[in-house]
């Protein structure tokens, strides 16, 4: 009985140590400093209209778009005046934040559910402990 309490009670500290890793690794993505960017990166294909324009023929022009969900709809923006790694970069970070939040939750509920696992694993009923023989005739 005290071996599978004692197995239990191992493999629980191993999973709470695994855990405290992924979160500190989560955190470590908040606690970059680059900016963050909020929105989608597309490409926009179109036609431009002009007569004998190869896009007329189905070879539809393409360029790099990007979309950010607001209060009032969705804002789409042309990327053509705009560093496009510098969003491109924002964008996957802001996603990795996102991502690391999700973890940090998921990681967050389930070291709670161990660490209450290991402290009543830890209870013993009073009787249980040790008597500590004292002489109380000490001269
Ligand atoms: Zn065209």
């Amino acid at each position: 009985m005290e071996t599978t309490k004692a197995a239990a009670s191992s493999r629980l500290r191993q999973e709470v140590v695994q855990l405290h890793d992924q979160m500190r690794e989560a955190i470590e993505v908040f606690l970059r400093r680059q900016p963050l960017v909020r929105g989608t990166l597309y490409q926009r294909r179109r036609r431009c209209g002009r007569p004998g324009c190869r896009c007329a023929r189905g070879q539809l022009h393409v360029s790099e778009a990007f979309c950010q969900a607001t209060e009032r709809g969705s804002r789409h923006v042309a990327l053509a005046t705009l560093d496009l790694d510098q969003v491109r970069r924002g964008v996957t970070d802001y996603r990795e934040v996102r991502q690391a939040r999700a973890r940090l939750q998921r990681c967050w509920c389930a070291l709670q559910e161990r660490l209450q696992a290991l402290a009543s694993l830890r209870l013993v009923r009073l009787e249980d402990l040790s008597v500590v023989e004292k002489n109380t005739h000490a001269c």
